[in-house]
C-alpha cells in the first residue's frame, strides 16, 4: 500500500490519529512548545508515564499512551539541539523520525502526525529539518508498508512552506 504524506497547518493535539509524535527532551518531563501543549492536552497522567520511562537519549523515541489527546498514542523523541551542524545534528534527527517511524509499527499504529521536531527552541534550520524529515519518512515507508497515513503538523508559515515545497519536489 502506498502511504500518504501530506501537511497540514494546525496543532498536533488536535490530530485524531492513531498516534502524534511529541518533541520532546531528553527527561520525557515536559517543556515548552508542542511538548507543553501536548502534556496540557493530554493531561497529568501523560506526565505520571513519562516518569517510569527514565529519560529518552537524543535520536531515540519512547511510546506511552494519549490519555486525554484523541491520539491514543504518543511517541516521545528527543530531538538534537542545533549547534552549527558540525555535531551530528542532522543525523540524530533523521534517527527521531526512524525510530519514531519503528516504535509506531512495533505498536500497530497506521497512522501518525510529527511537529517539525528540533526547530522550535532548538533552533534546527526549517529548510534543512523538512527535508531531513521527509527523506527520512520517504525511505522508511518505501522498506515497511505497515503505516497508512503520516502528517506534518505544521505550527508556523516557514514550516508550512518548507513541508509543501518538500512534497512537491519529493
Ligand atoms: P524543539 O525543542 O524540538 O525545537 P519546540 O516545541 O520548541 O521543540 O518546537 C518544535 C516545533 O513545534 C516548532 O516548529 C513549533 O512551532 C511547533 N509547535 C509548537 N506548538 C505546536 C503545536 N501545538 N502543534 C504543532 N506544532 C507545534
Amino acid at each position: 500500500m502506498t502511504a500518504r504524506l501530506e501537511a497540514i497547518q494546525g496543532d498536533i493535539t488536535k490530530q485524531k490519529l492513531d498516534a502524534v509524535v511529541n518533541a520532546a527532551n531528553t527527561t520525557l518531563l515536559g517543556g515548552g512548545g508542542v511538548d507543553g501543549a501536548i502534556h496540557r492536552a493530554a493531561g497529568p497522567e501523560l506526565l505520571a508515564a513519562c516518569r517510569t520511562l527514565g529519560g529518552c537519549p537524543t535520536g531515540e523515541a519512547r511510546i506511552t499512551k494519549g490519555y486525554g489527546l484523541p491520539a491514543q498514542w504518543v511517541i516521545h523523541t528527543a530531538g538534537p539541539v542545533w549547534h552549527g551542524g558540525t555535531g551530528g545534528e542532522a543525523g540524530l534527527l533523521a534517527d527521531c523520525y526512524r525510530n519514531s517511524l519503528a516504535l509506531a509499527i512495533d505498536n500497530g499504529v497506521r497512522s501518525i502526525a510529527f511537529p517539525a521536531i528540533s526547530t522550535g527552541v532548538y533552533r534546527f534550520p526549517i529548510d534543512r529539518a523538512a527535508a531531513i524529515a521527509l527523506e527520512e519518512t520517504r525511505k522508511f515507508l518505501a522498506r515497511r508498508g505497515e503505516i497508512e497515513q503520516v502528517v506534518f503538523v505544521c505550527f508556523d508559515d516557514a514550516n508550512f512552506s518548507a513541508y509543501r515545497q518538500g512534497l512537491q519536489t519529493g
